[in-house]
């Protein structure tokens, strides 16, 4: 099998929606040497049979091309939806009064059907209802079990099914729905690595889906409502990954409100040591035009410089004009600012702290190495990709090669940041994990002849959660030869 394997130096990593202009082998093919390093799957748009034939199509890619590639299947959540019109649609005007009720009838310029229950239950006067992504806005002046009144604030057209967001009360909804719980059974049962949850408002709807999950998938939570972002600690104790889902939570809240809120997103989670994904309108602009704006080139650019594990495209990869482009000019944008001298200083300015424990005592060691002896890299050993974690969420300024024999963890680490995943077979003894961690230390990439490298890993061997040793080690030029490098 002629191997395409070029290592990857850069730390953030590419998370890129697939869809129909990414649907071929071919195109996905691009995307992943354009740098995407993890691909996501909506479970919003298209047929079961068509996400099969994703994931296989990536599956096999991922035997070609040689290396452990993510699969993300987003799921849909309780997005909700207002009724049909007599018509398709109708005009609202500021100022006039309108109603969402349960009646089935088609509604008209003075009401329209709302499919939801629990938004009569929980709403209350004075909260607001956007409609189609915040285009037209409403607040509620009265509302019973069967029927809402509301005043027209901001006006426009309104037509069937558009999207309604319900920002100013935490709505009785169950975290999945029945598409959903469909949906993650599909993903589960073709191995997806990661499961998102879409919509999540409180930490018990995390504690859900994992229930369902368990343990087959890692699962991220979009952080997308007000509510989840009150409870962000809660969620990100539960989640493995969180997303700074911006275009959800930018209709939710007022957009100036994101900026500071990705910020603290970001930072919470890089605290707690869980991978952050910064998603929506990145490159917005590329999905008609080869090229970015330059506020777009600066969004993306902030992502990196705040040390955000992943940065996602949307409908640039999925459905827009230039899907190969826009991961190029990502991996181009976030290549440009790791090379600036200042971008390790920048993303240490949130500090991690360790927990008292012995993975991040190790993590941390590991980390401070590099700096006191100018090690090349850190060749760390995991089972289960816990030592990984500990280690990236150090941001160390060297390459992090996570050897494991789990072909499922080096998936899942696929949106790890600097995590560059290689499987493995086991070691059995202290002379095996010296010799192997130097030659695929070389092998990918990660060091020269003449270079030291930290490895960590845990002994007894095969054990998982039993990281307990870190070594130095430098390697020889003869000793290469031995190795056959
Ligand atoms: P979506 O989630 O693309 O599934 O809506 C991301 C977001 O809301 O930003
Ligand atoms: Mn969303």
């Amino acid at each position: 099998m002629p191997s395409q394997f070029v290592p990857r130096t850069r730390k953030v990593r590419i998370l890129a929606t697939l869809g129909p202009a990414s649907s071929t082998a071919g195109k996905i093919r691009r995307l992943a040497e354009a740098g995407a390093d993890a691909f996501r799957i909506n479970m919003s748009h298209g047929t079961h049979k068509d996400h099969l034939a994703l994931i296989e199509t990536i599956r096999g890619l991922e035997k070609e091309l040689e290396r452990p590639t993510t699969i993300l299947a987003d799921l849909q959540g309780p997005k909700l939806r207002v009724g049909k019109f007599a018509g398709g649609s109708a005009m609202l005007k500021n100022g006039q009064k309108f109603v969402f009720d349960r009646s089935k009838e088609a509604g008209d310029e003075t009401r329209v059907s709302l499919p939801h229950r629990e938004i009569f239950d929980a709403i209350q006067p004075g909260a607001r209802l956007l409609i189609d992504d915040g285009k037209i806005v409403q607040r509620v002046v009265s509302a019973t079990a069967d029927r809402i009144e509301t005043l027209v604030e901001v006006g426009g057209r309104i037509s069937d099914k558009k999207g309604l967001n319900v920002p100013d009360v935490v709505l009785p909804l169950a975290a999945l729905t029945d598409k959903d719980r469909e949906d993650l059974a599909f993903a589960l049962d073709n191995q997806v690595d990661w499961i998102a949850l879409s919509f999540v408002q409180r930490p018990e709807d995390v504690a859900e889906a994992k229930r369902l999950i368990a343990g087959r998938a890692s699962l991220l939570a979009k952080i997308e409502k007000p509510a989840a972002v009150e409870r962000l600690e809660g969620i990100l104790e539960l989640a493995d990954a969180v997303m700074v889902a911006r275009g959800d939570l930018g209709v939710e809240l007022p957009p100036e409100q994101v900026p500071p809120l990705q910020k603290q997103i970001v930072e919470a989670a890089r605290r707690m040591g869980r991978p952050v994904v910064v998603a929506t309108q990145m490159l917005e602009s590329m999905i008609s035009s080869p090229s970015p704006t330059r506020a777009e080139v600066s969004d993306v650019a902030t992502a990196v410089y705040d040390g955000a594990d992943a940065i996602m495209l949307s409908a640039e990869s999925a459905s827009g004009d230039f899907p190969c482009e826009a991961v190029e000019m990502m991996n181009r944008i976030a290549t440009s600012v790791e090379s600036d001298p200042t971008h390790g200083a920048r993303v240490h300015f949130t500090e991690t702290l360790p927990d008292p424990t012995t993975a991040d005592a190790i993590a941390q060691s590991a980390n401070n190495m590099v700096e006191t002896v100018s090690a090349a890299a850190i060749v760390c050993f995991t089972t289960s990709g816990s030592t990984a974690r500990r280690v990236s969420r150090e941001r160390p300024s060297v390459p992090l090669l996570v050897l494991t024999p789990s072909l499922k963890t080096a998936r899942r680490l696929g949106l790890l940041w600097g995590a560059h995943a290689v499987r493995t077979r086991d070691i059995a003894n202290f002379e095996e994990m010296i010799a192997k961690a130097k030659r695929m230390a070389i092998r990918h990439g990660a060091a020269r002849g003449g270079q030291r490298i930290i490895i960590t890993a845990g002994v007894p061997f095969g054990t998982p959660g039993s990281t307990n040793v870190i070594h130095i080690v430098r390697l020889v030029g003869d000793e290469l030869e031995r190795h056959k490098v």
